[in-house]
């Protein structure tokens, strides 16, 4: 499986990765996650990411860039790869194709996760996220004590808001959206890869159809 997740912040891009890889055993590659890694570790990089991140304007695309080739690198990336978040632009589509090239593994979808603004407004804004597990809550629609039950924390999640899921950088980064990462749907549908799915349905129905808009064999799930 080579495929690309490609939709608004909140569409659940990083929901559905969680999915695949336990069904189907390929990495998650999200930009946005190792980018937050740099960060968290105070690299030079992850300094200067951080402002901008914060501000919920896209990072220079050499930077993401750089990451995603050494990524790609890894050996577990040969068993496939699903891309989340990234590419967020034509300039970056272009690089991935022309890197996909040299490794000789293109993309074989890429899937628009299909949503409307003022759901996701809802879903950004309600965001929170467990420190231990990393696993997503939503004060709105799955609030901790949500199935399943977290033996770990039982229930008791220490949350924590994404500095760019503040209301005030909500808009700048759906504003980011419209103007340099929706283009790639028409990028994505001239090459023949385009595949949407309905991202507003519950998360199991989601998920089922993005299996099928992707061919994936029903039995791995
Ligand atoms: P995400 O977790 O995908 O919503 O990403 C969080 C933030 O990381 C974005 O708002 C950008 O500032 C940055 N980021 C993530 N992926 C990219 C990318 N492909 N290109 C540029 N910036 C990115």
């Amino acid at each position: 499986m080579r495929i690309v997740l490609l939709g608004a912040p909140g569409s659940g891009k990083g929901t559905q990765s969680q999915l695949l890889i336990k069904a189907y055993g390929v990495p998650q590659i999200s930009t946005g996650d190792l980018l937050r890694e740099a960060v968290a570790r105070g690299t030079e990089l992850g300094v200067r990411a951080k402002a901008v991140m914060d501000a919920g304007k896209l990072v220079d695309d050499s930077i993401v860039l750089g990451m995603i080739r050494e990524r790609l690198a890894q050996p577990d990336a040969a068993r496939g790869f699903i891309l989340d978040g990234f590419p967020r632009n034509i300039a970056q589509a272009e690089a991935l194709q022309k890197l996909l090239g040299e490794l000789g593994a293109p993309l074989e979808a890429v899937v628009l996760m299909d949503i409307e603004m003022d759901v996701l407004f809802k879903r950004l804004t309600g965001r929170r996220i467990c420190q231990d597990s990393g696993r997503v809550f939503n004060v709105f629609t799955s609030p901790p004590g949500s199935p399943p039950h977290c033996a770990r924390c039982n229930d008791m999640p220490r949350l924590l808001q994404r500095p760019d899921d503040r209301e005030e950088v909500i808009g700048k980064r759906l504003e980011v959206y419209e103007a340099q990462t929706k283009p790639l749907v028409d990028y994505y549908r001239a090459a023949g890869l385009l595949r949407i799915v309905a991202a507003d349905a519950d998360v199991q129905t989601v998920f089922d159809n993005l299996c099928r808009a992707v061919g994936a064999p029903p039995a791995a799930q």
